[in-house]
């Protein structure tokens, strides 16, 4: 099974791939070296738009564990993507690719809020858009904001790039057997909790028959291979 023809991309993006080899934060070499791939796809034509994740600073989930008011902490963490945003927006403004960051939560001063019609007119004139903040509620994760601006963009498919290289059947880190699928559906996913996004977002990139590619963007030109229909990934489709 392949991916049908695709226009317009929305890549999402972990914050832990921003670390590069770091433990915590930004590793602004690493984000340059990201902002040349995204880049690389755009001059191929494509219509890209950015969701990027805040794990690299700060996870609602990891602060409710050590006793705060989980929506407080997912407050920060969605500040956490804005400020990744914003990271990745100047290394690609440095490789000269325009764009725009546009947030869930309305910050005026450092970027637009999230406009539909704006975002659209973005892409039209061959910017990046950047969505931040996530859905801007709290008890949701960017994997969910990615899978709803794929799906009012109309995206043709949801890119993850994370530092797996696609969906196994059990955790490879803890499963050295453990088997990496090619293809799987959406309601495999679902059922068997495999880690690809949440649920809430794999239901929405079904619901709307939205590809999801999981894919490592850690190594480099593989975002372009993925594109190009090679290199190792997983494509959650319908079966
Ligand atoms: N978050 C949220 N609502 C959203 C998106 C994000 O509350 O719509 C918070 C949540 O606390 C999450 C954090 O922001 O843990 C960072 O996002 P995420 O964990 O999705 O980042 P990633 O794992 O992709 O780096």
């Amino acid at each position: 099974m392949s991916l049908p023809p695709i226009k317009r991309v929305l890549l999402k993006l972990s914050g832990e791939v921003l670390m590069g080899d770091q433990q915590f934060g930004i590793d602004p070499a690493f984000v340059a070296a990201l902002a040349g791939e995204v880049k690389a796809a755009k001059e191929t034509g494509l219509e890209v738009c950015l969701v990027i994740g805040g794990g690299n600073i700060f996870r609602g989930m990891a602060g409710a564990a050590q006793g705060m008011d989980r929506a407080q902490a997912d407050y920060m963490g969605m500040l956490a993507t804005v400020m990744n945003a914003l990271a990745m927006q100047n290394a690609l403004e440095q490789l000269g690719v325009e764009t725009r960051v546009q947030s869930a939560i309305q910050m005026d001063q450092v970027c637009e809020p999230v406009i539909r019609r704006r975002a659209e007119r973005h892409l039209e004139k061959g910017r990046v858009v950047i969505f931040a903040a996530g859905v801007g509620a709290p008890y949701f994760t960017t994997d969910s904001g990615a899978a709803l601006r794929a799906a009012e963009m109309k995206c043709d498919a949801l890119l993850k790039g994370t530092s797996v290289d696609g969906v196994y059947d059990s955790d490879p880190k803890k499963n050295a057997a453990a088997v990496r699928f090619d293809t799987v559906s959406y309601d495999r996913v679902l059922a068997d909790n495999l880690k690809v996004m949440d649920a809430s977002a794999v239901a929405l990139c079904r619901d709307n028959k939205i590809p999801i590619v999981v894919f490592s963007i850690r190594e480099k030109g593989n975002l372009a291979r993925v594109l190009a229909g090679e290199g190792v990934q997983t494509i959650v489709q319908d079966s």
